[in-house]
């Protein structure tokens, strides 16, 4: 067997977009005219078709996949030649853009990006993170300016507001005929063509000559965008100095190089819902957007020696590397589990080790996910996107791959949830069904943990930040169908040590009957910060007989749970158990069990037992004009600043502060800046919390 399409000819890409702008819209019409001419059938020989297929076919197209296959032949839409056509796949991105573990992924599994913007708002709040975060996963991408048939519309407007506050070197291709209700065609400022979309839902592109009264304009835009694109290129920028003509082809592989390069960002504009526009953001997409072989190779760890660094090609010939990035439950075949495979290739029947776990799984079958049908495939290649059927134990963000080329992709250091909430179903029938969601919820995101206090029978939400819980919440109610009341969310402290110290307890009763009686001494010494519990059995000559030891370790574990401060966990301390006494009739397990946890908590409040505070890391986007104020606040809040950089038209802020300062952060510094700020925040590390704040939290007065 050997791969069908070549990888130069694959897009890995995602829409991304604030909420509205028309990501939605804009996806199904991708389909549309992807799926117009093409039957998967006839490529792929054999494809199996199922039922449930035509069922699936019955809804029409659905685009709740968590990646979609479709293909292109750019500027030939009657496809005609099927040598050229592209494979895209279309991979959802969550709408919500922050630093959960999901997000980071679907961003990570991307080649490029399609990002939407609404033509009347131009960049919006949203945007600007949407936009931040891709410049963070250095995701090359194209701009679109949706929605110019609504009255306000403005290409002028919205493409300013892109330099302002986006970057200056996006570059506009096309240019639009008429405005708001009269947005009729667009220039195509590469091939100086005007270009219409006719027929059902537009699918018939028709070129014809510019209109007499747009050519000036048109002229104009087109040297902007010549002249960006031949400042990239220095043998073409002499070229276009002396005069000589840039041919489309030199232009557009420069402007290809520039875009993967995160040089240039090329610009394109229409309107989703008046279907126009959209086979030519499509041609974009194979043109300037990169394969998976123009991204650097990935890079993961040996598992068996995390010091050692491992490269992974886009090569079939390299060992079979992927990661998942998405679980999912389907109706008709159970799990589902999204990768995408980086290097090597495998096919079904076949073996696949997760690294993470361990453990090793058969993949019987093996889907690729178009708009209206699900394909079975039988064999996966570097660059595919493609879905595991029923496979037990991967997670989000689990490496599958080889024995014998074993890698992480990925390495997994959830940090420790850090806010936790407390929710109740609306409705008290709810229960059960809130229950199974959350577990839902939970396999897809490790970051996020759900528990019942077995005390009160209470729902505690844990996770990374406010904004994660809130989305936990969001999609509860969205796709779940369960609505809630929600709690405060509450910090979550910890305790440790300061010093070493020691300990002794012996716990003796004497009640009629049997008594009870057990002796330990223990030392404690602070650890460094991340280590979590050391317990060393230092026993010697049995002075506690072996089958207490494991009870009085547990002893001290349970204390270590509780904490002696405020009743927060005790973290970072190593226990050592070196001396103690027996009974030999009253001695018994709950005795070295009461005594461990005795002692543990005598020696952590000799050892100056404190609280320590998760401290996280802020990012704040602002314009110059906020900086005095943002710094100001953040201070006021305990924060330390530590930079503050330029990137265009905007400030950026970086700070460690505290979490418990930042609730509702986003709000209060959307109306310090008039909207115009964005944030993110994530954990960094765990800090001594100061004395009058530690009063108050002991207090009960600060949650
Ligand atoms: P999403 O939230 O980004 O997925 O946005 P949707 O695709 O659901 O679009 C949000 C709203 O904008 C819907 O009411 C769409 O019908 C509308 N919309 C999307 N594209 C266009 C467009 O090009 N023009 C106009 N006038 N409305 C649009």
């Amino acid at each position: 067997m050997a791969r069908l399409y070549p990888i130069e000819k694959y897009r890995n890409i995602g829409i991304i977009a604030h909420i509205d702008a028309g990501k939605t819209t804009t996806s199904e019409r991708v389909l549309f005219y992807t799926g117009i001419s093409h039957k998967i059938g006839e490529v792929h020989e054999g494809a199996a078709t199922m039922d449930w297929m035509e069922q699936e076919r019955e809804r029409g197209i659905t685009i709740t996949s968590a990646a979609t296959t479709c293909f292109w032949c750019p500027g030939d839409y009657l496809k005609k030649d099927r040598t050229n056509e592209y494979r895209i796949n279309l991979i959802d991105t969550p709408g919500h853009i922050d630093f959960t573990a999901e997000v980071q992924r679907s961003l990570r599994v991307l080649d490029g990006a399609v990002v939407v913007f609404d033509g009347v708002a131009g960049v919006e709040a949203q945007s600007e993170t949407v936009w931040r975060q891709a410049d963070r996963y250095h995701v090359p991408r194209v701009c679109f300016i949706n929605k110019l048939d609504r009255m306000g519309a403005s290409f002028e407007k919205s493409l300013q507001s892109i330099w302002d506050k986006l970057t200056i070197n996006a570059v506009a291709l096309q240019y639009p005929i008429g405005q708001e209700a009269d947005f009729s065609a667009i220039i195509d400022l590469m091939e100086m063509k005007a270009v219409k979309f006719e027929g059902e839902m537009g699918k018939d592109v028709i070129k014809s000559e510019i209109p007499e009264n747009m050519k000036a304009e048109a002229d104009k835009w087109r040297n902007k965008m010549v002249e960006k694109i031949v400042a990239e290129d220095e043998a073409l920028m002499e070229k276009y100095l002396n005069g000589e003509e840039i041919s489309i082809d030199e232009l557009k592989s420069t402007l290809r190089k520039a875009t993967i390069g995160y040089k240039l960002v090329p610009v394109l504009i229409g309107s989703s819902l008046k279907n126009k526009g959209i086979q030519l953001v499509l041609d974009a997409v194979a043109y300037y957007l990169p394969s998976p072989i123009d991204v650097p190779a990935i890079v993961g760890i040996d598992p068996n020696n995390e010091e050692v660094k491992i490269e992974r090609h886009a090569r079939d010939e390299e060992p079979f590397s992927a990661l998942a990035f998405k679980i999912a439950t389907d109706p008709f075949v159970g799990t589902l589990t999204f990768a995408r495979a980086y290097s090597g290739h495998f096919s079904k029947g076949g073996y696949l080790i997760n690294t993470v776990t361990g453990e090793r799984e058969r993949i019987g079958r093996i889907l690729r996910m178009h708009a209206n049908e699900r394909e079975e495939v039988d064999e996966v290649y570097a660059g595919d996107i493609v879905a595991f059927v029923g496979m037990k134990n991967t997670s989000t963000g689990h490496t599958l791959c080889e024995e014998k080329g074993l890698i992480i992709l990925e390495k997994i250091t959830f940090p420790e949830p850090v806010i936790s909430i407390e929710v109740e179903p609306k409705a008290k029938a709810d229960q059960e069904k809130m229950g199974a969601s959350l577990k839902k919820l939970q396999e897809e995101d490790p970051t996020f943990r759900m528990e019942t206090s077995q005390e009160t029978g209470e729902t505690i939400l844990s996770g990374m930040g406010e904004l994660h819980l809130d989305i936990i919440v969001d999609r509860l109610k969205r796709e779940f169908g369960v609505e809630t009341n929600v709690g405060r969310p509450q910090v979550s402290y910890k305790e440790t040590i300061a010093t070493n110290s020691e300990a002794e307890c012996k716990y003796i009763k004497q009640t009629g009957g049997r008594g009870q009686y057990g002796h330990v001494k223990i030392k404690v010494e602070p650890l460094e910060r991340g280590k979590g519990f050391e317990f060393i059995n230092d026993i010697k000559g049995g002075s506690i007989p072996r089958e207490y030891i494991a009870p009085t370790e547990k002893g001290i574990k349970e204390a270590m749970e509780k904490g002696v401060v405020a009743g927060y966990q005790l973290v970072d301390m190593k226990v050592t158990l070196y001396d103690g006494s027996f009974h030999e009739v009253d001695s018994s397990e709950i005795a070295f069990k009461i005594a461990g946890s005795m002692a543990l908590q005598d020696a952590a409040r000799k050892a100056g037992a404190h609280l320590l505070e998760p401290i996280m890391k802020l990012e704040v986007v602002i314009p110059p004009d906020f900086l005095g104020d943002v710094i100001g606040d953040v201070s006021a809040r305990r924060g330390q600043i530590e930079e503050t950089t330029d990137r265009p038209g905007v400030k950026v802020v970086y700070a460690k502060v505290p979490l418990s300062e930042m609730f509702s952060y986003a709000t209060s510094l959307r109306s310090l800046t008039q909207g115009r700020g964005t944030s993110s925040m994530e954990f960094d590390h765990y800090e001594k919390v100061p004395g009058n704040i530690a009063q108050e939290v002991v207090e009960g007065k600060r949650k």
